[in-house]
């Protein structure tokens, strides 16, 4: 079998660390992959120096993952064509508001049998219809099969090598399951691979929303009591939205990593939640902290929630929503934190 090319879109946080484990698992199964793994650097200045450069000579990101070192076979390329071209296995892992315009680049410019693998946790934003997943989004622009990768993985936490999961979504387990299951899975990174992608991806796009309420409740101090029964909402709101807009999932894929334990670990460890925690103690806007706190990282919550609203809005489904609603109006400024609770009172999960 030839050898598959794999490259990486996106250099963030996120496409770092999972840099340091495609770089490692590359070089281990040279039967597999070609060894070079180019990665898509969104160019920019660091302390004088561009930001690929310190990349190809110190292989380090310094500004998204400082104090870890990437593979030597990590490449960083700044033309995403480039990146791309003769790539067999391309992984999209960028801030979701960036997916479609990268895209559409690389129309005509990839190998026609490539397939995809979305790491990307938020939604694709359509005026007419009000959602579409990230991976449909791809898949339709560069007409090739999108799988999804989503998990409990904290980005800093996975470049230290501390113990974690990640859950695969596939339509094809057997042969493209196979292949990408190779690539992320070690000792320290754990993969199943199941077929249900729809509610894989949607449980990662939409716990970030959660995650916000989270930080709500924890920036009004209410603890932990407070903060479970948000998780616990939360997970049957996300539920209740799968079966609804995306019929057919099995309960247990939101028992996977991409579920349950991924919105727990935003709940309490995610970016969402940390910016959402400030927006309640300061006076200032949740662009402005998301400037301030993240340094050039994105917190897609606020974005998401957005994006949910306008679907139930449409199908008139709001009030079978009280969390996602909230967090969409405390986000805008149309609800004051405070209230979130007295949205939840009355939840439909209380019958
Ligand atoms: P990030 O939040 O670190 O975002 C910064 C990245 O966005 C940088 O690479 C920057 O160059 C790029 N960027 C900025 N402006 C851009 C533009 N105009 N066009 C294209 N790119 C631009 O990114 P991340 O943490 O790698 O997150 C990527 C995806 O992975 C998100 O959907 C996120 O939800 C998801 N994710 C993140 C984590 C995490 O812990 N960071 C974990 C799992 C999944
Ligand atoms: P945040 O974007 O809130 O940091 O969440 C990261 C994540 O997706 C962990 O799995």
């Amino acid at each position: 079998m030839a050898t598959k090319n794999v490259a990486i879109i996106g250099s963030g946080n996120w496409g770092s660390a999972i840099a340091r484990i495609v770089g490692r698992t590359t070089k281990a199964n040279p039967d597999k992959y070609g060894e070079r793994v180019n990665m898509w650097v969104f160019e920019e200045t660091v302390n004088g120096r561009k930001l690929s450069e310190i990349i190809n000579t110190d292989h380090e990101n310094v500004k998204y993952l400082p104090g870890k070192k990437l593979p030597e076979n990590v490449f960083a390329v700044t033309d995403v064509v480039e990146t791309c071209k003769d790539a067999d296995i391309l992984i999209f892992v960028i801030p979701h508001q960036f997916v479609t315009r990268v895209s559409k680049q690389l129309v005509g410019k990839i190998k026609p049998d490539a397939i995809g693998l979305s790491l990307i946790k938020g939604l694709s934003c359509v005026p007419s219809d009000g959602i579409k997943l990230v991976s449909d989004e791809i898949k339709e622009i560069l007409k090739i099969d999108v799988s999804v990768l989503m998990g409990a993985n904290i980005a800093p936490e996975v470049a230290n090598d501390n113990y974690c999961e990640a859950t695969i979504g596939t339509k094809d387990k057997q042969k493209n399951g196979a292949l990408l299951k190779t690539l992320f899975h070690t000792d320290f990174f754990r993969i199943n691979v199941v077929a249900d992608t729809e509610a894989v991806e949607l449980c990662g796009a939409l716990k970030n929303v959660v995650a916000c309420a989270a930080g709500f409740s924890d920036g009004l101090g209410y603890g932990d009591n407070t903060k479970a029964a948000i998780i616990r909402l939360g997970m049957m709101e996300i539920v209740r939205f799968v079966t609804q807009f995306y019929p057919g999932a099995q309960l247990s894929t939101f028992f996977e990593s991409c579920g349950l334990a991924d919105l727990v670990t935003t709940c309490y460890g995610g970016r969402n939640r940390r910016v959402c925690e400030a927006y309640v103690k300061s006076d200032k806007p949740l662009a402005v902290l998301e400037k301030e706190m993240l340094n050039g990282q994105s917190a897609q919550g606020p974005l998401t929630a957005d994006e949910v609203f306008e679907l139930l809005r449409k199908t008139n489904s709001l009030e079978k929503y009280p969390l996602f609603v909230a967090v969409k109006r405390i986000c805008k400024g149309e609800l004051k934190a405070k209230d979130l609770i007295d949205c939840l009172r009355t939840h439909p999960e209380y019958t």
